[in-house]
């Protein structure tokens, strides 16, 4: 029986810890730092920080942990995947020169033209003065994006002129690396693609409701709900973003020498000229993780030991449910949050940063827990969440009420 290690602390590694927990392979399964809420699940924590490399590596080694599971983007553009190969044990999870396929802005707009990937045009900018004579010559909305990890905070789309030269302002007052895209209009929808070297699985479809207001009012967040698959999405729409970006990206990437094993997600749009790609996460998203795993009606051990390998894995996903998830969140999110304040222990929904233990959890952060359910299609799945959103002590937590209204609504 194998002991496996995951990476993060929150609802997503919450899920990935869960999926790994249900192989017949897996006997013990840490999450370092983890949550207290995934204590519920029998997920062993481990208080060390995700940045901790050294102290995470001489975990691994003196537990026998036989695989490590990276959930978050920060750790994997610092290299940890390299630090833990170097060491001599296995992981999952792309290495540093790969993850700045998310963790650069301007990468990923070279690789993709590299290997005529369908992306939005753009002009790089390292001075205000340039950037802002382009931006006036150009129309309106534009979309401004700083390079580098930003969690979610990077980009702004701006409608107007003032916006734009405001943000580029901004922009240039913390950085020297500035694009100005054109602006794209679509349907957004995220494909996930598990990879081991030019072997992969596609995940279900799914859609993130990054704003934290019901219909997409509010600021940007790290993700207030998610549902999958998308109705809107259809076999033939998958087929060619396979055919258009799931195969040039991963033949990209070898052909780069930047082969890997890991999570490709595509951020993709839809356009009236097809799929084309808004960014590229290197990781599972987040709260994407949390209703796509659930989905899995394999081995998930064994499905990530075989990619390790470079072997083609076997696997089955559900096909005839729709899940759907609901964040919570403390007051005040995604700005400074209250902590303390009491969150309710549900059995089988995925924490995130809350502190205290089962019965008694607090907030500890932004973004809390997250509740899900499935049904045979989206409406139900929808009320099946709501209704025990009802059900529950909330306090001031804060959620949105519209997740899978654009599932439903737009065809
Ligand atoms: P990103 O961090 O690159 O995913 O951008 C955050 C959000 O900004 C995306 O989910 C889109 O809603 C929006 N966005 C980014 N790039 C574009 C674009 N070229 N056209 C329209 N919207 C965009």
């Amino acid at each position: 029986m194998a002991k496996v290690l995951v990476i993060g602390s929150g609802g997503r590694e919450h899920a990935i810890a869960k999926a790994l927990l249900t192989s017949s392979q897996v006997d013990t399964v840490y999450c370092a730092p983890g949550n207290p809420g995934m204590t519920l699940d029998d997920i062993q924590t481990v208080a060390i920080d995700e940045m901790a490399f050294k102290d995470l590596a001489s975990f691994a080694r003196q537990n026998t942990v036989e695989l490590t599971v990276v959930g978050p983007e920060v750790p994997l553009a610092a290299g940890i995947v390299d630090y833990f190969q170097a060491a001599g044990l296995a992981v999952f999870g792309p290495h540093q020169a790969a993850a700045q396929l998310e963790s650069s802005k301007v990468f990923a707009k070279q690789f993709m033209a590299r290997h005529q990937i369908p992306t939005a045009g753009y002009q790089l900018f390292h001075d205000l003065t340039g950037a802002l004579a382009y931006s006036r010559a150009q129309p309106v909305p534009q979309v401004i994006k700083v390079d580098g990890l930003a969690a979610g905070k990077g980009v702004t789309v701006a409608m107007d002129r003032e916006t734009a030269e405001t943000a580029l302002a901004q922009a240039f007052a913390s950085t020297d690396t500035v694009l100005i895209e054109d602006y794209v209009a679509g349907f957004e929808f995220s494909q996930m693609v598990f990879v081991g070297g030019d072997k992969y699985v596609l995940l279900p479809t799914a859609q993130d409701h990054k704003r934290l207001l019901d219909d997409d009012l509010g600021p940007n967040t790290g993700g207030m709900g998610a549902y999958s698959p998308v109705p809107q999405i259809t076999p033939a729409i998958i087929a060619e973003t396979v055919a258009t970006i799931v195969e040039p990206t991963i033949a990209g990437l070898k052909a780069d020498g930047l082969s890997f094993e890991g999570v490709i997600y595509i951020g993709g749009i839809l356009t009236p000229a097809g799929p084309q790609v808004i960014e590229y996460n290197l990781r599972l998203g987040d709260p994407e993780a949390q209703i796509l795993l659930p989905q899995c009606q394999s081995d998930f051990y064994q499905l990530i030991c075989d990619l390790l390998q470079h072997r083609q894995p076997v696997v089955q996903w559900q096909t005839t449910d729709t899940y759907l998830g609901v964040v919570l969140a403390a007051p005040g999110y995604p700005g400074p949050t209250q902590t303390g304040v009491p969150v309710p222990t549900v059995a089988g929904a995925d924490y995130a940063s809350v502190a205290g233990k089962p019965g008694a959890l607090v907030s500890a952060g932004g973004r809390l827990m997250m509740l899900t359910a499935h049904a045979g299609d989206l409406a139900t799945a929808q009320q099946v969440v709501y209704e025990q959103l009802t059900q529950l002590e909330l306090g001031p937590l804060i959620y949105r009420h519209d997740i899978g209204a654009k599932g439903l609504a737009e065809k």
